[in-house]
């Protein structure tokens, strides 16, 4: 039985490579290797029975030398140090990746949401904001949605903020309701950013596109609506899952109404439309096109030799294990890396922050095309780095993001 590796571990073993091939030497290393801002929080909540419970969170930043910090806040039992470590070094490189000019962060609370009332989500949120408050703002460490957290957590945090400050700072988180700052495209941003990175993939030959076979684990803000954008655009998707479990339909699945039952709080394990899987099925189904998108670690090397699919599109930050990257490159299939693949949100939050500070917001169809065109150009550049380098589309993509945040660093010097 292969064991599940720390995340931090992951996005450690996948730096040195990067550093490695692109021959950086010993102090560079050093320094990209650290996160250079951790903050441990730990802070009580009045909760609606009375009583008080102590919630212990964090906010981490890997790297600013390129921009402000960015990146999600999480809400999930299993959110620890060294998951926002990884975290907030793979926006790093996402950044970089996608040139956009931020650096990394990752922020979360280890809490089950779900089992808070809306009151005490709240007072959770609005404590948790004032905690990490000593780091973020609009110049420097914008939080966005992630696992657990949406755009009502965003307005809390927003809210928080700008209290504090005495007026109101939209620009200091991103995936806002659309009232108060938020973009046109960002709830959709990241499941489209993986439809035009699928559509790109086909362009090169290396999967098929239309009438392809699609399954998706995970149907959240990344993987409900991946699924729905690529029915929509003519793939077949066949399974899909949500912690309850699996649902897989050979001739495929009405995403549309599965989206509409998920809305109404419907699991998918109660869901009609297909035969019940669980997760564990799900990922080895024999499939065009697999979009692990719901959490890290979910190909391990116990299942990697069963995957059938014949290309893997990671919705999910790090869903899978180093161990399971190398089964599957033996096994000749092919991964689009996190880093790039799901990369659409961070840059539709871009845009966000952009239109926040500006103070001019543009048309949907405006945000859609910009986001393909750095979608398409990201592709390209990693696509040729890794024919050029003999490299997984992995390795060329953190290679592409190490080396522009080295290069940066570089040019800066080193203070004092
Ligand atoms: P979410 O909370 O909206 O949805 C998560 C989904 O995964 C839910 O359907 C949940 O039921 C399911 N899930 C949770 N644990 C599971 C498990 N053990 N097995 C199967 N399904 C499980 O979260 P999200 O924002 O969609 O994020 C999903 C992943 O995508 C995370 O890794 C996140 O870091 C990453 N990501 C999110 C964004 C974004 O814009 N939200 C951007 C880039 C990457």
């Amino acid at each position: 039985m292969s064991q599940i590796p720390n995340p931090w571990v992951t996005a450690l073993t996948q730096f040195d490579d990067a550093a490695e091939r692109l021959h950086l030497d010993d102090a560079l290393r050093q320094i990209l290797r650290s996160c250079s801002r951790e903050l441990t929080v730990h802070f009580p909540v009045r909760l609606s029975n009375g009583s008080t419970a102590v919630f212990r969170g964090y906010r981490v930043q890997h790297n600013v030398v390129l921009g402000p910090a960015k990146g999600g806040i999480r809400y999930h039992p299993s959110v620890d140090l060294d998951e926002m470590r990884a975290m907030a070094m793979w926006m790093t490189w996402k950044c970089a990746v996608a040139k956009i000019p931020f650096g990394g962060a990752k922020g979360g609370v280890a809490v089950d949401p779900a089992k808070l009332t809306p009151q005490e989500l709240e007072n959770l949120t609005r404590r948790y904001a004032t905690e990490i408050a000593l780091l973020i703002g609009p110049q420097a460490d914008i939080p966005a949605p992630d696992m657990g957290t949406d755009a009502h957590v965003m307005a809390w945090i927003m809210d928080t903020y700008s209290m504090h400050r005495g007026y109101s700072v939209t620009g200091v988180v991103t995936g806002k309701p659309l009232s108060i700052g938020g973009t046109l495209g960002r709830q959709e941003a990241t499941g489209r950013g993986i439809v035009y990175i699928a559509q790109e993939a086909a362009r090169c030959g290396l999967t098929p596109f239309e009438g392809a076979t699609v399954a998706v684990q995970g149907f959240g803000k990344v993987g409900g609506v991946a699924a729905r954008l690529l029915a929509a655009e003519g793939c077949r998707v066949v399974a899909v899952s949500d912690i309850s479990g699996g649902l897989y339909n050979e001739g495929g699945l009405d995403v549309e109404a599965l989206n509409r039952c998920s809305q109404q709080g419907v699991t998918l394990a109660d869901a009609p439309g297909g035969d019940h899987i669980s997760n564990q099925e799900l990922l080895v189904l024999p499939v065009d096109i697999l979009v692990p998108a719901a959490m890290e670690s979910q190909v391990t090397g116990a299942n990697a030799p069963q995957l059938r699919a014949k290309l893997v599109l990671e919705g999910a930050n790090g869903p899978l294990t180093p161990e399971a990257d190398a089964v599957l490159r033996e096994r000749g299939i092919l991964v689009i890396p996190d880093i790039l693949a799901n990369a659409g949100g961070l840059v539709v939050s871009y845009f966000e922050w952009v239109q926040d500070i500006q103070s001019f917001f543009w048309e949907e169809e405006e945000i859609n095309e910009r986001l393909r065109r750095v979608m398409v150009r990201a592709f390209a550049e990693v696509k040729g780095l890794a024919d050029e380098r003999h490299a997984t589309l992995r390795e060329a993509a953190t290679m592409r993001g190490v080396q522009r945040v080295a290069e940066a660093t570089l040019v800066r010097g080193i203070y004092p």
